[in-house]
């Protein structure tokens, strides 16, 4: 048996281990919002990797956006080194999870196993994939001693949040550094054959409209607010979302509906603020004087973060050219650039290679509609070499239900593993 196949086999010896392992990191609930149990999953995790000769650190995010005392924002890194020097290999988890919500079957915390599935909160998003990176680690340790380079494996916090208790932090303080790091994999679970480049970019900004607070019995003398948002609401549909739907990208960004530019209205709020449900008294009469909408705008690879505000300032100022004392305010909330790695990128390729080898079939390449922590290795740590690449199926994350499918851990174990004999040159002495 060549050492390809004899990786594969061995991966295949300890099916058993990785589901254990998935379980284990199931029934440790780290919830975020708030950030629950983050130092007792980095714990596990150190107590695994110390014993296959990881050197491992835990990193505490100290005064990052979520950090507390009573929440500290824990991550873990672990670093094996070959024998031989060479590049470094980083497989990069999140350990939180996001709320249970209702509508479950199973335990969301039991990582009870059914018809060769693991359920659980966190299953597929991605406990499973975090599970499957250090199975193929593991292995190819074991089977390639003698390999050239590093391997990291680092599980880290608030993922579900922006990461910024995490991998923002851990590349701020250098991590992530392109002397440092060579390859990224980030086993998010986009599908045990897909090779995922990266996202769309995101801009949310907060738009007001301002009024005169009056009695509202006599709306004449004040200006409402909300009348100035519905005009800003018309115009959206009116002149934006048709004009969004026809900036299509070549970004192969699944599923169909998010090959274009998109925008949600995520909020909208105006008037007075809305009473505790406990409240039993009626609202009293007055003009809104204020009036706040929350955008989310996905943006493509196509278009300019400048040319995407402007888009809504122009809006804006439309709206003013039609309409008496129309005042507004545009906030930014939140901007990530679109990134995507060339399909020419070391890890891309690897990746590619390992797929056809183990699943038989071209490897599918796909781009997020949504961000991940992709966008901090990208901006903060300037590593361009990364891709996610994972166990489990994307529509599964965050519903009732979700699960991992083990012959595709297994699988994709499999195809991490062959990747890292292809780049740390597992060769046989
Ligand atoms: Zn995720």
């Amino acid at each position: 048996m060549n050492l390809a196949d004899r990786l594969s086999a061995e991966i295949a010896a300890r099916r058993d281990d990785l589901v254990e392992l998935c379980q284990d990191l199931i029934k440790i609930p780290t919830l975020n919002p708030p950030g629950e149990n983050y130092r007792e999953i980095c714990d596990y995790l150190d107590r695994r990797l110390l014993k296959n000769g990881f050197h491992t650190e835990l990193i505490r995010a100290k005064g990052a956006l979520g950090d507390s005392d009573r929440y500290p924002r824990w991550t873990i890194v672990a670093r094996k080194e070959g024998p031989r020097g060479g590049e470094c290999v980083h497989f990069n988890s999140h350990i939180d999870i996001v709320e249970v919500g209702r509508g479950w079957t199973t335990d969301p915390f039991g990582g009870e196993v059914i018809d060769g599935k693991v359920y659980g909160r966190g299953a597929c998003d991605m406990k499973g994939g975090l599970a499957a990176s250090i199975i193929a680690a593991e292995a190819f340790i074991a089977i390639c001693p003698d390999f050239a380079g590093a391997i990291e494996i680092s599980g880290t916090a608030d993922e579900e949040s922006g990461g910024f208790g995490g991998v923002a932090y851990l590349a701020e303080k250098g991590y992530f550094n392109p002397e440092k790091v060579h390859h990224v994999i980030i086993p998010e679970p986009l599908g045990h054959d897909r090779i995922c480049l990266g996202h769309r970019g995101v801009w949310w900004a907060e738009i007001e409209t301002y009024g005169e607070i009056a009695h509202g019995s006599m709306p004449f003398l004040g200006d409402c607010a909300v009348r100035h948002m519905g005009a800003v609401v018309s115009e959206m549909e009116r002149s934006l979302f048709p004009a969004l739907a026809l900036k299509r990208t070549d970004m192969p960004v699944v599923p169909e509906g998010a090959k274009q530019s998109t925008m949600n209205i995520n909020s909208i709020h105006g008037g007075e603020a809305e009473q505790d449900p406990d409240y039993t008294g009626l609202p009293s009469p007055c003009v809104p004087d204020s009036c706040r909408m929350v955008i989310d705008r996905r943006f493509l690879i196509e278009e300019d973060i400048d040319e995407v505000q402007e888009e809504i300032h122009g809006l804006l100022r439309h709206v003013q050219s039609e309409r008496e004392n129309f005042t507004f305010n545009v906030r930014e909330l939140q901007r990530v650039l679109p990134t995507m790695t060339e399909k020419s990128a070391p890890v891309v390729q690897s990746v590619a290679r390992a797929i056809s080898d183990i699943m038989g079939k071209e490897a599918d390449y796909v781009v997020s509609p949504g961000t991940y922590d992709q966008k901090h290795i990208d901006r903060i740590g300037r590593l361009k070499n990364c891709i996610a690449y994972g166990p489990g199926i994307l529509d599964l994350a965050h519903k009732p239900d979700e699960y991992v499918g083990i012959d595709e851990m297994v699988q994709s174990a499999q195809v991490m593993a062959r990747s890292l004999l292809d780049l740390l040159d597992g060769r046989e002495n």
